[in-house]
């Protein structure tokens, strides 16, 4: 160690050492940058970066070598052979290019650390090849030992700079590779000339220091020069990955078919447009249209006419865009459209060109085709302080426009929107409901007003909404049938009625609801025939109420089902009557076991003639029909009179009890029952109202 040391300190001009250092350190730095290139792509590409890297590595180890060589003092005087000089330049390009190609190979486990050793060994020959041209004045003596050591060295800190290079790096060893690739070059060379003893023949008294000079610069500038195309090479790449890369950004932020932006630009833009409003103050206008029809377009005439469709769209908005606007497709058949607006810019010529833009028929693929579209506008900041609130509410307004069978343009509403949101909310809030256990059933009993006795109780379900409390079912039901949530919500009722009227004390018939949506469920038959009997519930208890509007949907399959469900010995109610359009084909088609007569009629009694004579008509009606009439919402005396006197004899409504809890009708059954097999009057005082009923 000492001997290696004192040779490097003693026998060597410190001037050329430094400049072998800096060529060594700098022809590392490149080296590995284009190895890491090299392992990132594939094929050709692979072995024309490999290629760069054994040039860099080569030339630049070699050119170490061969200044810290004429940095080597020496008594005697030096000449050097040029073909083992080049033929040892071509063994370090061959062998390091070589090495890096095995280590990033992935032929084996472990190719790194092989690739390492190869390249070390190279060097090693390299510096001994090297040393064969090193023609010296004198007696050379070589210290097998030392020979021996430095190619170990080479070979291991080789090894150990591939493996920091393609292993795991930790933060400890950011720079291992390169540190251990320096060292093993600096560790070889330096070892080797200190295993060399010159003993002179000669001595020469002014060694041609000049000569050496030119030489070691001459040698050190080419290496440099190679190496600085390695650099040049790289950052050339690195910028053409760069414009790629923005390249493939523009790309993939366009739609195909329209040449219009895509959703991901809108989201960019939108956020770009807020930002600039913000810094101007002034504002952005976002218009978010969908194409009437699209989708029948599509099944009736095929996609290819649907794309092109498109394509002539894309083509049109395109041409009639101005400054400061931008058009995207952001779905199928939905848009975007976004205007930076000037302080007080009013926007009805905008919006006029949209609508020449979206609504006048277009030609496409050689035939006119019409075309009209629903839009939605907000402004930001007047309709949303944020990108996310102004989309929401361009959306809110959008569906309002589809909704809308006169204006197809429709601005951000507060208040509509709102209304809107909420309905979201609950729509939201309403998934999993079942499972969180936030429903609960009442029942409202319906009274037999000659028999004085409770005749049936129909269940009524209540949600209490984690947040908001109790949710009124004329709400959220309708909510319930538009997100599907009402066939899991229905189903519950059924079972959860059946399960509570088997505990009741008398054999009261039990009434539920079936909403549209429940009657077009495929296995609804089964699920009640199932329901029955789980619960154990004579079928002879439960009733079904549907409305004329919901059996008027499909009044085939309705009746089938209405069929079948009858069948199991279920009875089948007539809810709401009066309030569908066909109110006698529903009676006709179907021999119905109660007609409801709905509370609307029995609420307008007092103020109208009219309504009065339809009460009188439908009692008429159902007689003639042999069907039992319920009136529904009787809230007071007057009402009661009225009905009984025309004939109606079961009654539901506020004056005898509102809707109550499960367990408080079932006490009430239990206590009213006493009552009623007394025979007197007083049952009737089973859900608290005294009636007053003549006879
Ligand atoms: P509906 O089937 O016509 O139910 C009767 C509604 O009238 C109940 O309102 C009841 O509280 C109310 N009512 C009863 N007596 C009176 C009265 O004297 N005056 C007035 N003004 N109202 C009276 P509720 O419970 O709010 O239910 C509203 C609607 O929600 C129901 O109308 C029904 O269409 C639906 N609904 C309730 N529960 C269910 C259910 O479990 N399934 C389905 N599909 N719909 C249900
Ligand atoms: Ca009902
Ligand atoms: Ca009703």
């Amino acid at each position: 160690m000492y001997t290696v040391l004192s040779c490097i300190v003693v026998d060597h001009n410190p001037f050329l050492v430094v400049l072998a250092a800096a060529i060594c350190v700098a022809g590392i730095w490149v080296s590995f940058r284009l190895f890491q290139r090299a392992r990132d792509t594939h094929g050709a590409m692979r072995a024309g970066w490999l290629f760069l890297n054994g040039m860099a590595a080569g030339s630049s180890i070699w050119c170490t070598h061969f200044v810290a060589m004429l940095a080597f003092k020496t008594q005697a005087a030096v000449f050097f052979s040029p073909t083992l000089a080049i033929l040892s330049l071509f063994l370090a390009i061959v062998g390091t290019g070589a090495g890096f190609a095995l280590a990033s190979s992935g032929l084996f486990r472990l190719a790194p650390e092989a690739g390492g050793m190869l390249i070390g060994a190279s060097v090693a020959a390299m510096h001994y090849l090297g040393m064969l041209g090193y023609r010296v004045d004198g007696l050379v003596h070589w210290n097998q030992n030392y020979v021996v050591a430095s190619v170990v060295a080479g070979v291991a800190l080789g090894a150990l700079s591939l493996n920091r290079s393609m292993r795991p790096v930790t933060i400890w060893c950011r720079y291992g590779a390169k540190v251990s690739m320096v060292l093993a070059i600096v560790a070889l060379h330096f070892t080797g000339m200190a295993a060399m003893m010159i003993t002179p023949l000669r001595p020469v008294f002014a060694p041609a220091e000049d000569q050496t000079w030119a030489l070691a610069l001459a040698v050190g500038g080419v290496g440099l020069m190679v190496m600085g195309m390695g650099i040049v090479t790289a950052l050339i790449d690195h910028r053409t990955r760069t414009v790629a890369d923005e390249d493939l950004q523009r790309i993939a932020e366009i739609d195909p078919l329209t040449g219009l932006g895509n959703r991901l630009q809108f989201s960019r833009r939108l956020e770009e447009g807020c930002i600039w409003a913000d810094s101007n103050d002034t504002r952005l206008c976002l218009v978010l249209v969908n194409i009437d029809d699209f989708k029948v377009l599509n099944d009736l005439r095929g996609q290819t006419a649907g794309d092109a469709f498109l394509e002539a769209l894309g083509v049109r908005v395109n041409a009639l865009l101005e400054d400061g606007e931008l058009a995207m497709r952001i779905g199928g058949d939905e848009f975007a459209i976004l205007r930076r607006l000037k302080a007080d810019e009013p926007v009805d010529a905008f919006l006029s060109r949209l609508e020449a833009m979206f609504r006048r028929p277009l030609k496409a693929s050689g035939s006119q085709l019409a075309c009209s579209a629903g839009m939605g506008v907000a402004i930001y900041p007047d309709h949303g302080l944020s990108p996310s609130d102004l989309l929401a509410n361009a959306g809110m307004a959008l569906a309002r426009a589809k909704a809308d069978a006169v204006e197809h343009t429709q601005f951000c509403d507060g208040v509509m929107d709102q209304e809107e949101r909420r309905r979201r909310g609950l729509s939201q809030a309403l998934r999993g409901a079942v499972e969180r256990g936030e429903f609960s059933l009442f029942f409202q009993p319906q009274m037999d007003i000659p028999a004085r006795t409770l005749s049936g109780a129909e269940a009524l379900i209540r949600w209490t909404h984690p947040e908001h409390g109790p949710v009124s079912p004329a709400v959220f039901i309708p909510i319930a049938e538009e997100n599907g949530q009402i066939v899991a919500i229905g189903d519950w009722v059924l079972e959860q009625a059946c399960r509570l009227a088997v505990t009741w004390a008398e054999p009261v018939r039990v009434a539920v609801n079936l909403s549209a949506v429940q009657l077009r469920q495929e296995n609804l038959v089964a699920r009640v025939a199932e329901i029955l009997e789980t619960t154990g519930l004579d079928p002879a208890r439960l009733e079904l109420e549907v409305t004329e509007t919901s059996i008027m949907a499909d009044l085939g399959k309705s009746l089938t089902l209405l069929h079948e469900i009858r069948a199991l010995g279920v009875s089948v109610a007539l809810d709401d009557f009066g309030t569908g359009y066909s109110a006698l084909a529903s009676l006709r088609a179907f021999p119905f076991d109660k007609i409801k007569l709905d509370r609307g009629f029995v609420a307008d009694l007092d103020g109208s003639e009219e309504s009065r004579a339809i009460i009188h008509s439908v009692l008429m009606l159902g007689r003639s029909l042999g069907t039992p009439v319920l009136a529904e919402g009787v809230e007071n005396e007057a009402q009661l009179a009225f009905l009984t006197g025309a004939g109606c004899e079961t009654i539901q409504g506020f004056l005898f009890s509102p809707p109550v809890p499960a367990g408080e009708l079932a006490r009430q059954i239990q206590s009213g029952n006493a009552f009623a097999h007394s025979g007197t009057q007083r049952h009737l005082r089973l859900v608290g109202k005294e009636l007053a009923v003549a006879g």
